[in-house]
């Protein structure tokens, strides 16, 4: 096997003694034994894969299976979401964040429809032209609804690629050409195999090869692992969290949970005045939960122009609401 490239670009021998079946076949023996029971997994529609895909994309499996599961009763199949109003595709996404998400999930659904007969399309590049699917989604829809031999590259995945084969605690801030050149080195030539390597990497990043506290002593390929050879260095860079109390996000989080709540445009002024909210027994809760953020108001306003612009809320004589 060729060099595997450092996250900064210099190179090392990825160790003789680590030939890459020897990987495959204890994380792909780990994946059958340990992975968990997860509805998209199995026996489920590419439909449903593609739906877990976009919700998984920035949001955790805990906060996202109920929702999966109640948007695949509703919405069973492309058509039958492609033919929802918009506004009951924001209220149905919830608190799952980033909804921006929703309505692209709503144009691919629309474009399915359209252009593929309703079924989700089979190849990378078909999959890659929906809205809001990327390179990483595309090459997962592909290998885990359909069994197509992809490279997918996910930030587990990453992490794992980091320590078991370059000897990093962690991969660079973002993805490199390199790490797609090693993913790719790494993936198993076999269809059938290429797949389990896929989602059992994915899944060992996930919960043993966990960011803050890797669980090592559970790993099927501990004594296989560079960055334990290495004696388990730092990194070379201090990952930055994401903030979110006093963000914009957190603000455009709030109000869309008030535009949620109501069945009627909500009128300007209960954004502003916490005392004109107390009288409005639907939206109190969440107009009280905004209020309670104390934001200044370049920020609100920032928030409330944001989510028209996005297509997120429309903007009436009438007051602010969901799209409709
Ligand atoms: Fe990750 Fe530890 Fe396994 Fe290495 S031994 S791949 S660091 S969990």
């Amino acid at each position: 096997m060729p060099p595997a490239a450092l996250p900064g670009g210099a190179a090392r021998s990825v160790p003789d003694q680590v030939p890459p079946p020897l990987l495959h076949s204890r994380i792909i023996s780990w994946f059958q034994q340990e992975a968990r029971d997860l509805p998209w997994r199995g026996d489920c529609s590419p439909w449903g894969v593609l739906v877990s895909e976009i919700m998984l994309q920035q949001t955790p499996v805990v906060r996202v299976q109920p929702v999966w599961e109640q948007w695949l009763e509703r919405w069973p199949t492309p058509e039958a979401f492609a033919a929802a109003a918009p506004a009951d595709v924001l209220r149905a996404w919830g608190r799952l964040g980033y909804p921006r998400r929703a309505l692209r999930l709503h144009a691919a659904a629309a474009q399915i429809v359209a252009h593929h007969g309703g079924r989700v399309p089979t190849t990378y590049a078909e999959l890659l032209e929906l809205p809001g699917v990327g390179s990483y989604t595309a090459a997962a829809v592909a290998a885990f609804a359909y069994g197509r031999r992809t490279t997918v590259v996910d930030t587990n995945i990453r992490r794992v690629h980091a320590r078991l084969v370059v000897g990093q605690a962690l991969p660079a801030p973002a993805l490199t050409a390199a790490e797609m050149t090693l993913a790719a080195q790494l993936l198993p030539q076999d269809t059938e195999e290429s797949v389990l390597w896929n989602a059992g990497t994915m899944e060992l990043g996930a919960v043993v090869c966990t960011a803050r506290s890797p669980r090592c002593n559970q790993c099927p390929v501990f004594a296989q692992c560079a960055w334990i050879a290495a004696g388990q260095p730092e990194p070379s860079y201090i990952p930055k969290g994401q903030p979110w109390a006093g963000t914009d996000r957190q603000v455009r989080g709030a109000v869309m949970a008030v535009l949620r709540a109501a069945s009627l445009p909500v009128h300007a002024d209960l954004f502003w005045d916490p005392a004109a909210a107390s009288n409005h027994g639907e939206l109190a809760a969440e107009l009280d939960k905004l209020h309670e953020l104390n934001t200044h108001a370049p920020q609100l306003e920032r928030a409330l122009a944001g989510l028209v612009t996005d297509g997120l809320a429309q903007h009436t004589d009438a007051g602010y609401q969901l799209p409709r």
